[in-house]
């Protein structure tokens, strides 16, 4: 799996999770990108069963990336309902690559986010 891969797997994952409504101030999200424009991320992505070196879960813990929309709610975006195998494939290309650029679970996540989000802002 190279980092392209890895990215169109983990969009594909996103998309499929909007609509999406802030709990607090029943703001509409329609997209991602709608999602990407208007909330802040908050602090680093993390993915708890590589943190944990679980590299095959059978349940997985997920992972989660943070951001606060503007009335102040901080809103979620997980791994859950991603199909096992798809999720198996990203830890597999985690593990690798963070080994191969010698830096940790939660920077290579931050460099995904950030590389998705220009993926993201740049189309249409
Ligand atoms: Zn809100």
């Amino acid at each position: 799996m190279t980092e392209a891969e890895a990215i169109k797997s983990i969009r594909q994952h996103l998309e499929g999770l909007f609509p999406k409504v802030c709990p607090k101030c029943q703001r509409k999200y329609a997209t991602l990108r709608e999602y990407q424009l208007v909330t802040k991320n908050v602090g680093s992505p993390m993915s708890y069963d590589a943190e944990m070196g679980r590299w095959h879960p059978l349940k997985p813990v997920g992972a989660v990336s943070l951001a606060n929309c503007p009335c102040g709610t901080t809103l979620a975006l997980t791994s859950e309902g991603m199909p096992l195998f798809k999720l198996w494939r990203l830890l597999n290309w985690a593990r690798l690559e963070t080994r191969r650029q010698g830096i940790s679970q939660q920077e290579l996540l931050t460099q995904v986010r950030e590389k998705l989000r220009q993926e993201i802002l740049a189309g249409p």
